[in-house]
């Protein structure tokens, strides 16, 4: 996707801090943080959302997840608490449509 940001960032071709990259995911720091810890992870290939994942998709959702947590305990969060979110559209308030998992923690986290 030529125009969509995060497949910028993904390819290098927007500046971000990325602090962790392999063969299926980048991850950086959110520019607007919403906690002391607030990371996201973006797959290399474009999806929009999780509901346009496909099923040949669902290794790479688990490497997401594989990665927050090894990011959380980089971070030293694992231990007290963070939190891992997708959000899906605009009634969850996504703003970005390529795919991205939010990881959030360093305070107290309410709900929702
Ligand atoms: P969402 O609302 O789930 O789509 O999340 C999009 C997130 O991307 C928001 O938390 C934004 O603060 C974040 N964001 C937007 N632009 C950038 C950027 N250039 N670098 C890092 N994070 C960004
Ligand atoms: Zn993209």
């Amino acid at each position: 996707m030529e125009s969509c940001l995060f497949c910028k960032i993904a390819r290098g071709e927007l500046p971000a801090q990325l602090i962790h990259e392999d063969n299926e995911v980048v991850a950086f720091q959110d520019i607007h943080p919403q906690a002391p810890v607030h990371l996201l992870i973006c797959p290399k290939k474009h999806i929009p959302t999780l509901n346009d994942a496909a099923p040949e998709d669902n290794p790479l959702i688990s490497h997401m997840f594989v990665v927050a947590r090894k990011l959380a305990k980089d971070k030293g969060i694992d231990q007290k608490g963070y939190r891992t979110v997708f959000n899906v559209n605009e009634g969850a308030g996504q703003t970005i449509y390529h795919l991205h998992l939010h990881v959030l923690g360093g305070r107290v986290l309410s709900w929702p």
